[in-house]
């Protein structure tokens, strides 16, 4: 399928609903570009209690936002996510990290600063691009002609999760992302809500290739 240069596809959803292996797949058969978002949110998350800033403070974290250089790296067979030079790729996936991201992700001013960073990236690719995150299709990218909202049961969230992180303990594994879900949902700043526009699909009983299919199909529809 050949598609419209500089295309943007959105796409939402809670942790482990099957996001990230979802829009690297779509970006890869289609020959476009792979924006991981939440990595930036942890980046900056990393970033900040290296800095020894409490995540829990809004504005200790806010007063510091604009320090670190974040940079992502586009490709769907091989992301990247650096901090100030360093490859942050494995530190941003710590325990430490993942239980502070939730709340440095609802200070208005992280949102402000990493929303303006990852709209200079589509802005910059011109060949089209898969972005996932928790606000893309509502905040960062509304335009966007094709926009989903991936879900899936809490249980099957959870197996997923616990199994790409090389089998952690599941009940504990859910209890954590039901608890990022609940302040991720009730922030005041660009709360994770399916936007206007978006199909919705529960991945639940899918495999990753029937969802890949599901979308790219979407996409089909979607553009001329
Ligand atoms: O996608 P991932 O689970 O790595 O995202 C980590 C956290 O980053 C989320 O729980 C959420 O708090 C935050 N996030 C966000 N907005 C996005 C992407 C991620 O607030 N667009």
């Amino acid at each position: 399928m050949s598609v419209p240069p500089g295309l943007v596809i959105a796409i939402d959803g809670p942790s482990g609903s099957g996001k990230s292996s979802t829009s690297r797949g779509v970006a890869d058969r289609l020959g476009l570009r792979y924006l991981d978002t939440g990595a930036m949110y942890r980046a900056m998350t990393w970033w900040m209690l290296r800095a020894g800033v409490d995540p829990t403070d809004p504005l200790a974290v806010a007063a510091r936002v604009g320090d670190p250089l974040i940079e992502s790296g586009t490709d769907p067979l091989g992301p990247t996510i650096a901090v100030d030079g360093f490859d942050v790729a494995l530190d941003i996936r710590s325990d430490e990290v993942t239980r502070a991201v939730s709340p440095v992700s609802a200070v208005p001013e992280v949102r402000a600063r990493l929303v303006g960073l990852q709209r200079a990236i589509i802005e910059a690719t011109k060949g089209g691009i898969v972005v996932e995150g928790r606000d893309i299709g509502s905040v960062v990218a509304p335009d966007a002609p094709v926009k989903v909202y991936l879900t899936a049961d809490p249980s099957a969230r959870a197996l997923r999760r616990a199994a790409e992180e090389g089998g952690s303990d599941v009940a504990a594994t859910e209890e954590s992302l039901l608890a990022r879900d609940r302040i991720d949902s009730g922030r005041a700043t660009s709360p994770l809500v399916m936007a206007e526009g978006a199909v919705h699909v529960d991945t639940t009983p899918y495999t990753l290739d029937e969802v890949i299919d599901l979308v790219v199909g979407l996409v089909g529809e979607s553009v001329p």
